[in-house]
């Protein structure tokens, strides 16, 4: 490893600012959120991604028979952690492989078949909400279409998949009213495949995705540059949803709401809850889908008009991510172990974990909010009472403000009435409160803020049932036939060219 300048975590958190916090949602301390935290593991997360490297290469396109190399032998894996954890807790979990063939410019013209490994905890008394945490399996090298070269990806994504699986184990030990899934995606690196497929296939079952946490690249706190943060992880997330009309976009642009999205409201969310529950790791929220030009598994979420936001970490290392191993002039290239720093990552799992609990023991955000106010001193905010929630917070912060700073107590009622709050001057929000105190995100008001399922529509405004492209058209190529949890059967049109497991 080449010595680097190190720039210490006070003069790297200098670079930047987080806006000081007032009371930032959620408000109430839960005991049980500590204990989970307290229950990752670095040591397990470090013994998945050696488990993860050890299968040489994990490209999408390698061999799915062999039993100690290749995608297959890595989703074979994956699959059997999640059915140790499911041991553990009288069977909690269900596990899944939706499948699907796709083509694309990074695909074989005939199409290859993609498979996610997805477990199931299903909620208790809402089991239709559903979280979401996503990382892909898949690896790559400096040649994308190169499958059976060691690409090791220790950081991306095997330190995504090894928290998603950390947080399956700490979670399964609990029960929650909504329902918490964990998947491994594949074909990530050849065009977003398996995040497509998991949120299709989320579409399919009819799920109400409160919201996906995209793990990708969450191991490495070293950048490239020298500059070291072991205490930030940036979340990612959209100000204006993906699947915003004409009409939608101009009424948000007058009112405001363009840094409102369910996404940035669940940032935000993240934000206190790293506050409140984590030890001297911070959310740096960047109001970006990703980072610039460069995309991830919770876009496809995006497009299927669910709130999704992109965990990466602090500072990133250019030479470690999609580059063959290798010495060239004393630089080391390549993704492996040495590159993941396994107490930074057990933060960021904590993180995910917290959030997770957290969500789907609260009650849902409200529906059908709306705010009143025009030409008055008071501001009224009004929404559909539901038997999930016991109370409504009110919040309300400075239009330039990035955390939510005020809250007033609005009771069990369907709507609240700030005195002398002008409706002009702040931006306003709710949150669903359960009996027991567990707050669900701020929810902004109308379209833009709504944390329910925005469909792409059609000219004639009905949702139009398709796979949304990628932004990233250029790999995008598409879907080949049915998915696996489709008909007809999967196995009536598995090309020949693709394996199996
Ligand atoms: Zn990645």
């Amino acid at each position: 490893m080449v010595s680097k300048p190190v720039v210490s975590a006070a003069l790297a958190a200098a670079l930047y600012s987080t806006a000081a916090l007032a009371v930032p949602p959620p408000v109430n301390i839960h005991p049980p959120l500590r204990a989970i935290a307290g229950a990752v593991k670095a040591s397990n997360l470090h013994a998945s991604d050696v488990a993860l490297v050890g299968f040489g290469t994990r490209h999408t396109l390698s061999t799915t028979t062999s039993k100690t190399r290749g995608i297959g032998a890595a989703r074979r894996w994956v699959a059997a952690q999640f059915e140790t954890i499911s041991k553990g807790c009288d069977g909690c979990l269900e596990i899944v492989k939706p499948a699907q063939v796709f083509t694309g410019e990074r695909m074989p013209k005939a199409g290859a078949e993609v498979m996610d490994v997805v477990a199931i905890q299903r909620g208790t008394s809402d089991p239709n909400r559903v979280i979401v945490i996503t990382a892909h399996l898949d690896s790559r090298r400096t040649d994308v279409m190169d499958a059976t070269g060691d690409a090791p990806g220790a950081n991306d994504d095997a330190a995504g998949v090894a928290a998603v699986i950390e947080t399956a184990r700490v979670l399964s030990q609990y029960k929650f009213p909504a329902t918490l899934v964990y998947s491994a995606d594949s074909g990530e690196e050849q065009g977003l495949f398996g995040g497509k497929i998991i949120a299709q296939y989320a579409v399919d079952q009819g799920w109400n995705v409160e919201a996906n946490l995209n793990n990708d690249m969450v191991g490495n706190d070293h950048g490239g540059n020298g500059v070291f943060d072991p205490h930030t992880i940036r979340v990612f997330s959209e100000g204006t949803k993906t699947n915003e009309t004409l009409q939608q976009a101009a009424y948000r642009r007058y009112h405001g709401g363009d840094v409102d999205s369910p996404s940035r409201n669940l940032a935000r969310y993240m934000q206190a809850l790293a506050e409140q529950y984590l030890d001297n790791f911070h959310v740096r929220m960047v109001y970006r889908t990703d980072r610039w030009g460069r995309s991830g598994d919770q876009v496809p979420f995006l497009e299927q008009g669910f709130p999704a936001v992109r965990l990466s970490e602090s500072n990133e290392d250019y030479a470690r991510q999609h580059q063959n191993v290798r010495i060239e002039n004393g630089v080391h290239y390549g993704d492996v172990i040495a590159g993941v720093d396994f107490d930074y990552l057990a933060n960021v799992t904590r993180l995910d974990a917290v959030t997770m609990a957290s969500l789907a023991m609260a009650p849902p955000p409200p529906s059908q909010l709306s705010v009143q106010g025009a030409v008055a001193y008071d501001t009224t905010l009004s929404w559909q009472a539901s038997p999930a929630a016991a109370g409504y917070n009110a919040w309300w912060r400075e239009t330039t403000a990035s955390q939510w700073q005020h809250v007033q107590k609005a009771g069990d009622a369907d709507s609240v009435v700030l005195k002398n709050i002008i409706l002009d001057d702040y931006y306003f929000g709710v949150s669903a409160v359960s009996k027991d105190g567990w707050e669900s995100p701020v929810e902004f008001p109308g379209f833009a803020g709504s944390f329910a399922r925005s469909p792409k529509l059609g000219a004639d405004g009905k949702p139009v049932n398709e796979r949304y492209p990628s932004l990233f058209g250029k790999w995008g190529g598409g879907a080949v036939g049915p998915a696996s949890w489709q008909h007809p059967p999967a196995a009536a049109r598995r090309p020949p060219s693709s394996g199996r497991g």
